[in-house]
């Protein structure tokens, strides 16, 4: 078992744009990119040769997440750009907008649109242009770790088990996304070779929150996190931690429902 982390891997941006799932077009989408626009860029070809349009798909969920209060214009730019349905399984593709989570593999699930936006927004305490950089504590299918490459300068995203890492890379060749490190490796301990982090963010929930993470984060930083255990008594809630120069602040805030962080790597 690695004790460490490997050094951080920086996506091949010479790689080919165009993606294995999609026969007709690849979309590349620089981080910073405004909301997707449609035509034959959004669109991907499904069984039977017919051809969806999943930009308005896509577009309708932004509007839900404004409906839902989301406010911060960036959080909206990058879901309106990235493309969920390119990270989950072909026969997911047409559920890839709903607000729903769905299987990612190995047991794990990639979250909902609506609950992945709004702990993104909270790490970014609404800031205007973008954030240094941002630790992602679960790469998972690697959908995340693209919205953070267009909300942050620099993204650091740690999975633990192999087989998921290996499937992110796979996800993000088609996206140029030079800003984003995928590592292989324990986010319990964190990753110290890039803190300190302006945000880290957490996708798997524990039962506290590992002091590397607290340690690893700036002065002026936030912490978002599930946490299992606290006062809501074992059910996860979203917490946000932030260190300020006085001390450490700590909230907790509405329940809900990741998968559980675990130690060491498989
Ligand atoms: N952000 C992801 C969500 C994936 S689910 C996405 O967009 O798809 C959470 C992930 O956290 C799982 O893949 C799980 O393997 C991973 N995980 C759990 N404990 C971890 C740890 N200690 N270090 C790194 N990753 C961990």
């Amino acid at each position: 078992m690695k004790s460490r982390p490997s050094f951080p891997a920086r996506l091949d941006v010479s790689m080919p744009a165009r993606h294995p799932k999609s026969p007709v077009s690849a979309r590349v989408v620089a981080p910073g990119t405004s909301l997707g626009t449609p035509g034959l860029a959004g669109r991907q070809a499904v069984a039977g040769g017919a051809v969806q349009d999943y930009g308005a798909a896509r577009r309708n969920m932004v509007q839900k997440l404004v409906g839902q209060g989301l406010s911060d214009r960036m959080v909206l730019a990058a879901m309106g750009a990235v493309e969920r349905h390119r990270f989950v399984d072909t026969a997911l593709v047409n559920q890839a907008y709903e607000d729903t989570s769905l299987p990612i593999g190995l047991g794990q699930t990639i979250s909902k649109p609506g609950v992945v936006s709004r702990m993104i927004e909270l790490m970014r305490q609404g800031a205007s242009g973008k954030l240094g950089r941002v630790l992602e504590i679960g790469t998972g299918c690697g959908y995340q770790a693209a919205l953070l490459s267009h909300v942050a300068t620099e993204v650091y995203s740690m999975e633990r088990l192999r087989g998921l890492h290996d499937k992110a890379r796979e996800n993000l060749r088609h996206l140029r996304v030079a800003n984003l490190h995928l590592l292989f490796g324990d986010g319990m301990l964190g990753y110290p070779k890039g803190a300190p982090y302006a945000a880290i963010i957490a996708a798997a929930g524990g039962e506290a929150i590992p002091q590397a993470w607290v340690d690893q984060l700036a002065i002026g930083g936030r912490l978002v996190a599930p946490v299992a255990g606290g006062p809501r008594g074992g059910q996860q809630a979203l917490v946000i931690l932030d260190k300020t120069p006085y001390g450490i602040e700590q909230k907790v805030l509405e329940a809900v429902h990741f998968v559980p962080l675990k130690s060491g790597v498989a």
